[in-house]
C-alpha cells in the first residue's frame, strides 16, 4: 500500500506550473496576481475635499466662533465631477462637496455643519487649521509605487484598488477547468422517484462545489451507469470540446469488486490504480485519460463512498489544484484537544470528521460520527478533519491532535 504522502506525490505530478492569463477585472475575483502592479497615477488624483462644506483660505476665517461668525460670499459651487480649474479669491468661499477638486488658492475646507449652509453667502461658525479636510493628491499612492505584489489573492479590497487605478484587465494565474464525473448504475438524479436499491447522486454536486470553492471552473458532467462504453463516451464529449479540460475527477468504480467501471475502462490506459494506507479513501487512482480523438487530460479517480470522495479530494486533489492556480495550497491547521477517546486502524492514516471550537484556553475538537465512509450527514456537520498518524491506534480524550480546518 502507498502512504498518503506517496500518493500525494503521484497526484501532484499531474499538475503543470500555473499558467498566466489576462482577465477582465470583473472576472478576477479570487484569482492570484501573476505580476506586480505599479501605480501609474496618483490616488487621490488631485487635491480634493474630504467633506461637504466650503473651501476657504484658513486665514479668512481665523477667529470665527459660534458667537462671532465670519460671513463670506460664496463665489462658486463645486459638486463632485466638475472638471474645470477654479481659483478661490481672497475673502470668498466656494461651496464644495466631498470628492470635488479643491480650487487653487484654497487651503482648507470647513465642514457644512460648522456653517449656516448658505448658498449666496455663508456664515461660518468655526476657524479651521490650514489643510483641514483636504485630501491631497498622491496621499494614498503615487505613480511608480507598488500597489500590489505578485502572488496576492484578489479579494474585494484589492479589486477596489485596481479599479481605482483604472485597470480594466489584470494578469493573473489561470483558473483550471475541472470536469467532475460520477459513476454508478444505482445513481439517479434529484427529481426522479427512487426505486428500491437506487440512490440520489450526490458526489457530483459535492465535488463540483469543492473544486469551485478551491478556485477552479468546475463542471459537473452528467453521471453514467457502470458501463465502460458510456463512461468513455461521456468523457470524450467533454474532453474534446474546444475549451477542453485541465483535470478530470471521477468518483466510484475503483475498488475491488466487480462492475468497477472506472478501473475497467482505464486500467492499462494511462491510469494507475492503487491502495493508499488511509481511512477513509483506500482505493485511489490517477494518471491521464486519453480520449478517442487523442486528447490527454490528467485524471484523479476517487472512491465512490461520499465521505471517502470528499476526504480524498481534500487530501489529494485540493492542494495541487490550488497550487496550479497560484493559490495557497494548504488549509489552515490547528492543534486541538480532543474531547473523547477513539481508535484508529493500525497502519492507516485516519481522517475523522470533527467540530473544532476555539475555546478560551485553546482549540477543542469533538469527533463527529463513526469512521464509516457513508456517513454524509455527519460529514456535513463537521468543520474539520482530525488527522491521525498511521502508527496511532488509540487517541485518548484530552490529548492534542492535528486538525485540518475545512472552512476559511
Ligand atoms: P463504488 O466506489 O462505486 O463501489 O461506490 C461505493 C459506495 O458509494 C456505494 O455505496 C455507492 O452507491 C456510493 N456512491 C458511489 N458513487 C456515488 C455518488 N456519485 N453519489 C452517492 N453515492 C455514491
Ligand atoms: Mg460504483
Amino acid at each position: 500500500m502507498r502512504s498518503v504522502p506517496e500518493h500525494q506525490q503521484h497526484v501532484n505530478a499531474l499538475f503543470a506550473a500555473p499558467r498566466t492569463v489576462t482577465l477582465p477585472a470583473s472576472e478576477a475575483l479570487g484569482r492570484v496576481l501573476a505580476e506586480d502592479v505599479t501605480a501609474t497615477l496618483s490616488l487621490p488624483g488631485f487635491d480634493n475635499s474630504a467633506m461637504d462644506g466650503y473651501a476657504v483660505r484658513a486665514e479668512d476665517i481665523a477667529g470665527a466662533t459660534d458667537g462671532d461668525p465670519v460671513t463670506l460670499p460664496v463665489a462658486q459651487d463645486i459638486p463632485a465631477g466638475r472638471t474645470d480649474h477654479l481659483t478661490l479669491s481672497a475673502g470668498t468661499a466656494h461651496r464644495i462637496m466631498t470628492g470635488a477638486p479643491l480650487p487653487d488658492g484654497a487651503d482648507a475646507v470647513v465642514q457644512v455643519e460648522k456653517t449656516d449652509g448658505g448658498v449666496d453667502e455663508v456664515r461660518i461658525y468655526a476657524a479651521v487649521d490650514t489643510g483641514a479636510a483636504i485630501r491631497s493628491a498622491g496621499s494614498d499612492i503615487s505613480p511608480g509605487h507598488l500597489a500590489l505584489t505578485a502572488g496576492r489573492v484578489l479579494h474585494a479590497p484589492q479589486l477596489g484598488l485596481l479599479a481605482a487605478l483604472g485597470l480594466s484587465h489584470i494578469r493573473v494565474y489561470a483558473p483550471l477547468r475541472v470536469l467532475v464525473l460520477s459513476t454508478g448504475s444505482e445513481l439517479v438524479p434529484a427529481g426522479t422517484p427512487l426505486e428500491y436499491g437506487q440512490i440520489y447522486e450526490s458526489n457530483g454536486a459535492m465535488l463540483t462545489a469543492a473544486a469551485t470553492e478551491a478556485g477552479a471552473f468546475a463542471e459537473q458532467v452528467h453521471f453514467v451507469p457502470d458501463s465502460v462504453d458510456e463512461f468513455r463516451a461521456r468523457l470524450d464529449e467533454y474532453v474534446d470540446r474546444e475549451q477542453g479540460a485541465d483535470l478530470i475527477i471521477t468518483s466510484g468504480g475503483v475498488s475491488a469488486g466487480a462492475y468497477e467501471v472506472v478501473k475497467d475502462a482505464l486500467t492499462g490506459h494511462g491510469v494507475e490504480f492503487t491502495k493508499v494506507a488511509m481511512q477513509p479513501g483506500m482505493p485511489q487512482g490517477c494518471g491521464h485519460y486519453t480520449s478517442a480523438a487523442g486528447t490527454a487530460v490528467p485524471i484523479v479517480t476517487l472512491p465512490g463512498n461520499p465521505v471517502s470522495a470528499q476526504v480524498s479530494f481534500e487530501v489529494f486533489v485540493r492542494p495541487p489544484l490550488r497550487a496550479a492556480m497560484g493559490l495557497p495550497r494548504r488549509r489552515r491547521t490547528a492543534h486541538a484537544q480532543v474531547t473523547e477517546s477513539f481508535t484508529s486502524p493500525r497502519g492507516k492514516r485516519q481522517f475523522r470528521r470533527g467540530e473544532l471550537e476555539m475555546a478560551g484556553t485553546g482549540a477543542i475538537v469533538r469527533p463527529i460520527g463513526p469512521p464509516g465512509s457513508h456517513h454524509l450527514a455527519f460529514m456535513a456537520s463537521a468543520n474539520a478533519l482530525l488527522d491521525i498518524a498511521a502508527d496511532v491506534e488509540h487517541v485518548e480524550a484530552g490529548s492534542t491532535i492535528e486538525v485540518l480546518l475545512l472552512e476559511d
